[in-house]
């Protein structure tokens, strides 16, 4: 004898054993509960078709250009940043240069100053001379080579990070689709009778018009619209 319908307010005997939910349910109330799985697909199929439209009529141009402000800003910044480096060694170098002439002029300064005493006390010595020719010599090379090379200036590349710059490597986890029905059986689908909901790299979502010859596939299964196909891959 058949156990009670598990509706509470239903006095007939069950006909069948819902597995989706295990529930004895009389045929009214099992196709009442069929009916009701039924219409809650189709908002998920149109919130699917919705995602893929929204994917469709992305303008990836337009999120690229809105990302790359970004990568303009810091170019813009890093010149700047560089330009403002180079007045900063620029002055330095000005500075050390015309320092390097006053140095130069004061030593000139003090050997005139020197020399004239010499002139004036007629006192110089052997020694005097060639002190003052060793002294004229030294700072003649120093002008020399200050007038022909300049000051030294090392310069060294600079060295840009790569870690400067992270531009985020998004990988999407792969949605899992086992807690789906398994796979029912394989079809062509070539000639475009079956329209694709949605796809990954293994499984096919199929929206089929005609159900009936899968009406005996078991409830569990997405209902009689939906068809989760394995792509094969030849
Ligand atoms: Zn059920
Ligand atoms: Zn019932």
């Amino acid at each position: 004898m058949p156990p009670p319908c598990d509706i509470e307010t239903c006095k007939r005997k069950s006909r069948a054993l819902c597995h989706c939910c295990n529930k004895n349910l009389c045929p009214d109330h099992l196709k009442e509960h069929d009916d009701s799985i039924n219409s809650q697909i189709h908002p998920l199929v149109d919130n699917i078709n919705n995602l893929d439209n929204q994917l469709s009529a992305l303008n990836v141009d337009e999120i690229i250009d809105k990302c790359r402000q970004k990568l303009d800003k810091w170019r813009h910044d890093s010149h700047k940043e560089i330009d403002r480096f180079y007045q900063e060694k620029y002055q330095e170098l000005q500075q050390r240069c015309i320092e390097r002439v006053g140095q130069k002029r004061k030593t000139i300064h003090q050997i005139k100053l020197k020399t004239n005493v010499l002139i004036q006390e007629q006192e110089a010595t052997y020694d005097d001379i060639s002190s003052l020719k060793s002294i004229i010599n030294d700072i003649k090379r120093d002008i020399d080579q200050y007038e022909e090379n300049g000051i030294s200036v090392d310069v060294y590349p600079l060295i840009i990070n790569n870690n400067l710059i992270y531009i985020e490597n998004w990988i999407m986890n792969e949605i899992d689709l086992s807690t789906l029905s398994s796979l029912y059986r394989t079809i062509d689908c070539s000639n475009n009778d079956w329209p694709i909901l949605t796809s990954n790299n293994r499984f096919l979502l199929l929206k089929t018009n005609t159900y009936h010859e899968y009406d005996h596939i078991p409830m569990d299964i997405v209902l009689q619209y939906l068809i989760l196909y394995q792509i094969n891959i030849n």
